[in-house]
Parts: C-alpha cells; structure tokens; sequence
C-alpha cells in the first residue's frame, strides 16, 4: 500500500467547528473556468498521527477524499484531501466526526445464533456452517427462489461485485435489492428512461459553472454539507447564480432562494408539468437541440398543456405567479444544473416527476455542456455501486436483463451457462421481496449492512415479518441494530477503514478507501464472508472451476473490470495504484478516458440504441414496461426520450380521522437509522431526539406548543415526538425518519410506525413523503427537545421568495 502524503492540516484539533457552522467559511467562487473551486483543507485530529491512509468519507453519495490518522493501531482523526476533485480538501460534520463511531464498545465481535429465543455467542465455523445449510435447505426444497438477499448503500464495489456473482450465478436467485430502493432507485430508472442508462450525465464541477441552479426536494445544506459549501461558495461569490428551490418545508436552500416553491406533498408531477407548459408557451426551447437528440416532444407538449398556473395553484397550492418566477430563471438562464432528491424519489409519481426534470434539460438543450446538466442524486455513500453491480434489482453493469445478447455476454463473463442465470423474471424489487418473505415465498433472507426495522415503512408490518418463524434471518453488521436483535444469526462486520475497497459517488467519482485499523474482535469484511460462504457452497462454473476465483479486494476490482468493459460504467482503465496517485477518477476511465470522463452526452447521442440500452422503458404514468419489439419499433437511434406524465391524484387523502400530511426526511448530523452517527458523542448531541414539525397555526388549533410530546397517528400505526413549532406549510407536519429504537428499547419514535406501503409504478421506490395522520398532545412535555442547530431549524417567518 502507498502511504498518504505527510498531513497539511495543523497538527492535533480541529481546523473548525464544523457541528456549529456545518459548511465552514466561504471561499467565493466566480464561476469561471479558469478558476478551480478554491482549496479549503479541514481536518480533526485527536492525537499525534502515527501514518495516513488514503481512504473517502462514506457517509453520504457526495465522496469527499479524505486521509485517515492512525496512531497505535487506532483511527485518531481525519483530514480532507486538498487535490480531490470532489471536496477540494473540505469536510462536513460527519466527515469529521463519524469515524469515531468505529471505536465504540458496543461493536460486534463475535457471530451470534438464536438459541433458545436469544441470540448468543459462537464461532465462525458454526455460524457459517448455520447460514448455508440453512440456505441449501432453502434452495433444495423451495427452488432457487427461496433465497433472498437484501444489501445496502454502503457497502464496497468489490463486495457488491462479489454478492452479484453469488447470489445471481451461484444461488440463481433474482432476489436480490438494496436499501437503495428507498432511497435513490428512482435517480437510476429516471436516467434510464430519458437517455437510456444510468448514470450521472455531468460533474460536480458544473456547479461551478452554471449561471442557475433548481433543486427539486432536495435538501442540499442537510444531505451534502460539502456539495452545499461549494454551492454557497457561488451564491456568495460573484457573478451569483440564481436559485429556485421546491420543498414544503424553510429549508436553508429554500431561504436563500431567489423562488421558493412550496407545493403540497405529492403534488410534484402537476408542478413540474406547469413548470414545462410555461416554458414551452414562452419559446424558452431549443428546437434544433429537440429536433436532433429527441423524441417524444409532441407528446410532452400535449401532456403539460392542461397545466396551466392555475390548475397548478389549485392543485398544489403554488402561487401562479410564483410559478412564472421560476420558469422565467429555468428557461432564460443560458446555463443550469438541477438536482433531484428524497423530496423526489420518496414521494408520489416519483420516476414521472424526476423525468420532468430531465425534461427541462432537453428541451432547453441544456445537457453535457459545462455547467448544464441534471443530477438524478443518490444518498448514500455506495448507492451507485449497488447498481452498476446488480444488486439493486438490475442487471450486472447496467446490462439489460431482457435482451439476449446481454444476457450472453454476462454468462461469458462469469463462464457460466445463460440458463443458470434467473433471467426468466425482472429482478425482484426490495418491496417484493418483503412481501414474497410475508407469503412464505422467500424462506432464507440475508440482510447486509442496512436497518430495515426502522427505514422502511410501515415496520409493525416489518418487525412481524422479521419475528417470524420463517424466513431464516441472516443479518450482517457492525452494531446489534433494530434489525440485527430479530435475526437469526448475527456476523459481526469489519467496516470501513477496515478493509479495503472502492466506492463511486452521485458524480461517478470513484475513491479507493484503503484499510487503515484491524476490525474489532473477530470481525470480517463482507468480501470475505461472501468469499467463505461462495467456497462452501461450492458453486462451480461452467468447466467445474470454483465460481468466484478471486480471493482479496484488488482481485474482486480486476474481476469487475472485465465485467465492466464496454458498458457506461467502464473501470478497465483504473487499477487501484492508479486511484492512490489521482486521488480520485470518474468513469468511463478506458483505452478511449484514461483519465476518466467529466461529462457524458457531450456529442448530443445518448445510450438509447436498443442493443445497448438498459431497459427497453416503460409507460412511466402507469408503469408499464415496453417489449423489445415495441422499443424496436420507436428506435430512437441515439437521442434522448422526452416523456410526458399525467397528474394523478394521491391513493390516500386527509380526510377528518386522519386531517393532516406527514413527510418525513432528514438532519444534518445523522445518517440513515443513527447506526454510526448516534454513537459518535458530538453528533448525538447536537441531534438527540426526534421531533415533529408543525405550523404554528395548526399547533394553536390542536393545543400544541413547543416541546409538548405529541402522538402521531396514522392507520398504520402511532409515534410520539416534541413538537416543535415551524415555517412548514400548514395542514403539513415533518418527522425525520433517522430514530429507532436501538438506544432506548420499546421507545415509539420512529416516523416510520406511520408511513405506508405503497411504492412508484416504475422505479418500486417506497412512498415515505405522504401519510394521513393525526396529531394530538398527549400532556406530556418532553424531557429533551431538539435544541435547534442552525443547519435543522425551520423559522417560524416565512422566507422571502416563499408561499405566503
Ligand atoms: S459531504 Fe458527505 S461525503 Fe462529504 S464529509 Fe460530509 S458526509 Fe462525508
């Protein structure tokens, strides 16, 4: 391994507070070419560095490059890499104090079985020997889909490489997801319905450049403390950009807006579609761009024509001439880089709203230039890699499970026959794959790295289908999670810093995080579980060789490089010496972008071409997928599909049970279920409970006031926060979905007791920005209300570019 350079930070402490000022001083930025993004190194050290490893924070999809401090064979702190193009030496919060959560004393360090109803020590041996007998079992008397896998966000490429082999060649199962699919499975099915494939079209440099900014239910500051640094940087620089942000709730995006748009909650769809009309009606088009590299315009014409701004007023509650505001910025700036997110993704006609924005994009003619383009973003830290690894319900390097060719060419990738592989079926979605364990479908269920008792929704259902008798729970992880206490079996995992491995960001950015420390105990990296349990199964190829013949994280890499040649995301150019010295590459990096390439779609030709294309699309209204011959028959020869989606109204209203809308989503200082960032002191502390948000009006109706603990009800069940008094839109309450129970057993807090099975037509993703509920104080004051950190404090004053 080469060693980090010597530090530049100051030696042991902090370069800043970052718990107090999340994004750090302003270093304004032009937005000129000519001008890097300037340099700003923070770091955190809390005892004289012994070495450096080269590592990348991983706890959201923005990958800032980092060096890890070692000294006694124990992380003691963290700096930012100055010449990373993703963070320019920055860190946000949990980038400089997560890593403390790899020390604390409640790690696994040793596998645990049920015995007796409780979950007790073993070895390895035994409990490895548990897991696969129980999954031959599974496999033999049920058939190959008996077997489930349910993985993550966070964990390495080489370990998702490695599931996919396994699970899809070995198991020949097709039940395999991640957690991804709550989280930013709508980002890759919005991708691949407009240009053909996944993955993000253009850099975060382009915020550099861009003369405007639209982000869509994406609260940047909270979610991507760095990427929102750099946004500041322009936004306090000169030649400022302009800004139009859409959340029901103040965000501090919202508040430095020049428009804010606040619509209902599931209401983003007729939103965007009056966003387009406007632009449209005004001739704010590029019609030689829709002409050359498009298809479907006529038909998006059609579809937006109805949305005028006052249908859009009435039915989301936007101000028409707010609406005009906006589209004046979205179709005069002569650049712009929109983002979607959760506010997206999470929430009703997810795929049909994030391709509106796509849209925007091509009729304006604003993709692939510098400083125009769209993200579809992701969340977490390795969500992209779930995807380009097919493990996330696709196929294996954004291959397409329906044609032929691809199929063929992934079993002579793998030497394995086609028919071993479970393309008779579309991969299962995480959704089905709860509902298949609920009706017994699905006897053996492996669950790595993730929380599904407190992330997904509606858990009553969840926790019931995790204390059954069946299915067989294996679950991987560093902590006794929610999730980890109903299982069966417990492996303890080495986590990052331990071990070593890639991992690829919202911008195809992808790091190389070498291991740093020894895991706890007896803990082991997932590759080397995944490793164990391949070898034990004996899974074979097709010439009676061992299945998976690589036996390290550098031997996984070099498998998926081949695997990868050819398609989008094409890795044969790295090596992992070459990630040490670069600090960081995006893909493709091959023969044609040794270096990587920053923007796809630059020529104007998109992956569309039916022997290349990810899928064959779908109706995105209703869901409905596309056959080979009718994709065939509307070959677009290289340019990008322009979809058009009708409004459609909510499947579950306020009614006078239920009078109120619940949206649920996140703080600066957690990250997903608090797993890492709630054991880490300075993080729990600046964010220690959960809380509900509520307008003031609403609270004076209800008999609410702050800190009074309220119960939330909805039919799926009931939680309890402090309420604390807001700028949220009326008529709508917010909880963030980050608190279980782990920390306080039997305590009901989590948002998503409330929220309901229900998931988009297209990308499966689950709805957890739309509930009916109930609030009502129960006389209780809360012991702890959430003190109110700059970064999470909604203000009771509406912003000025707001509704009201
Ligand atoms: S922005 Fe994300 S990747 Fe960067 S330091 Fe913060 S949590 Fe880590």
């Amino acid at each position: 391994m080469q060693p980090a350079p010597e530090p530049r930070a100051p030696g042991v402490g902090a370069t800043r507070d970052a718990i107090n000022d999340p994004w750090g001083p302003r270093t304004p930025h032009p937005g000129s070419a000519a001008i890097d993004w300037p340099t700003r190194v923070d770091a955190r050290i809390t005892a004289q560095p012994e070495r450096w490893v080269h590592s990348v924070c991983v706890l959201c999809s923005t990958g800032c490059g980092m060096d890890v401090a070692v000294a006694d064979g124990r992380l003691v702190g963290v700096r930012g890499r100055a010449e990373d193009r993703v963070n320019h030496g920055r860190l946000g919060p949990k980038g400089l104090h997560g890593w403390e959560a790899n020390q604390t004393a409640d790690r696994l360090t040793r596998p645990l079985v049920r015995r007796h109803g409780e979950l007790v020590e073993t070895s390895w041996d035994e409990a490895l020997t548990l897991v696969t007998t129980k999954a031959r079992e599974a496999r033999e008397r049920h058939g190959k889909g008996a077997v489930g896998f349910y993985n993550s966000g966070q964990l390495m490429l080489e370990e998702y490489y490695t599931l996919a082999v396994l699970a899809e060649a070995g198991f020949g199962t097709a039940n395999v997801d991640g957690n991804t699919r709550l989280c930013t499975a709508t980002a890759s099915t919005a991708l691949i319905e407009s240009f053909g494939t996944d993955g993000a079209p253009g850099s975060f440099r382009d915020f550099d450049l861009t003369d405007a900014m639209f982000l869509v239910g994406h609260n940047m500051a909270s979610t991507q403390t760095v990427l929102w640094s750099r946004v500041l940087d322009r936004l306090d620089g000169p030649n400022r950009p302009r800004l139009v942000v859409v959340d029901p709730r103040p965000t501090v995006p919202a508040r430095r807006a020049d428009v804010h748009l606040a619509p209902r909650p599931g209401t983003n769809a007729a939103l965007l579609n009056g966003l387009l009309r406007l632009i449209i009606e005004r001739g704010w088009i590029d019609s030689p761009f829709i002409e050359a590299h498009t298809t479907g315009f006529e038909e998006l014409v059609t579809t937006v024509e109805p949305w005028t701004p006052e249908r859009v007023e009435t039915v989301a509650r936007v101000p028409a001439a707010r609406l005009e505001e906006a589209a004046e910025i979205l179709g005069t700036s002569p650049t712009l880089v929109s983002t979607c997110l959760q506010g997206v993704y999470q929430s009703l006609q997810a795929t049909a709203a994030a391709v509106q924005v796509n849209n925007l994009h091509l009729v304006r003619g604003l993709i692939g230039k510098p400083g125009a383009t769209v993200f579809q973003m992701n969340g977490q830290p390795s969500a992209q890699n779930t995807r380009e690894c097919g493990v996330n319900g696709e196929f294996i390097a954004f291959r397409n499970w329906h044609n032929p060719d691809h199929l063929a060419d992934t079993a002579r990738v793998w030497n394995v026959e086609p028919s071993t592989l479970p393309a008779w079926t579309p991969p299962t979605d995480a959704m089905h794959i709860w509902r298949y364990c609920e009706t017994g479908q699905i006897r053996f269920l492996w669950i790595m790295a993730t929380n599904p008792a407190v992330s997904l929704p509606e858990l009553g259902r969840i926790h019931r289908i995790l204390e059954a008798e069946e299915p067989f729970v294996v679950v991987t992880d560093a902590w006794l999670t929610e999730t980890a206490r109903r299982a069966d079996v417990v492996l303890p995992a080495a986590i990052w810093a331990e071990k070593t491995g890639c991992m690829t960001n919202a911008d195809r950015t992808v790091h190389l995080s070498d291991k740093a420390i020894e895991p706890p105990g007896d803990a082991r990296p997932d590759l080397e579980i995944l490793l164990e349990v391949a070898q034990r199964m004996d899974f074979r190829d097709r010439d009676g060789q061992p299945l998976i013949t690589w036996r390290d994280a550098e031997g996984a890499f070099e498998a998926w490089k081949a695997c990868s040649k050819g398609r989008p995301c094409d890795y044969s150019g790295m090596t992992y010496a070459k990630l040490r010295e670069r600090s960081s590459i995006q893909w493709p990096c091959n023969e044609e972008h040794p270096e990587g390439r920053e923007r796809l779609y630059e020529d104007g030709v998109f992956n569309t071409s039916p022997d290349y294309c990810e899928t064959y699309g779908h109706d995105i209204t209703t869901g409905g997928a596309y056959e080979p011959n009718e994709y065939a028959a509307m070959d677009p020869g290289g340019r990008a599909f322009i979809k058009g989606a009708e409004y459609l109204p909510p499947p579950e209203e306020p009614d006078d049970e239920y009078p109120m809308l619940l949206t649920t989503g996140r703080v600066t200082y957690h990250f997903h279920t608090r797993t890492k960032t709630g054991r880490v002191p300075a993080l729990a502390a600046a964010a220690p409970e959960t809380f509900l948000e509520i307008h003031p009006d609403d609270a004076a109706r209800l008999h609410i006031e702050e800190g009074d603990e309220v119960e939330v009800g909805s039919r799926r069940g009931s939680a309890f926060a402090p309420a604390r008094l807001t700028g949220i839109e009326p008529g709508v309450v917010f909880m963030p979905f980050h608190y279980g129970d782990w920390d306080e057993p039997g305590r009901e807090r989590a948002a998503n007791r409330l929220t309901m099975t229900g998931w988009d037509p297209v990308s499966k993703q689950p709805h957890f920005k739309y509930a009916a509920v109930r609030c009502r104080p129960t006389g209780r004051r809360a012991e702890t209300n959430a003190p109110r950190q700059a970064a999470d404090a909604q203000p009771l004053a509406a912003p000025a570019g707001g509704r009201r």
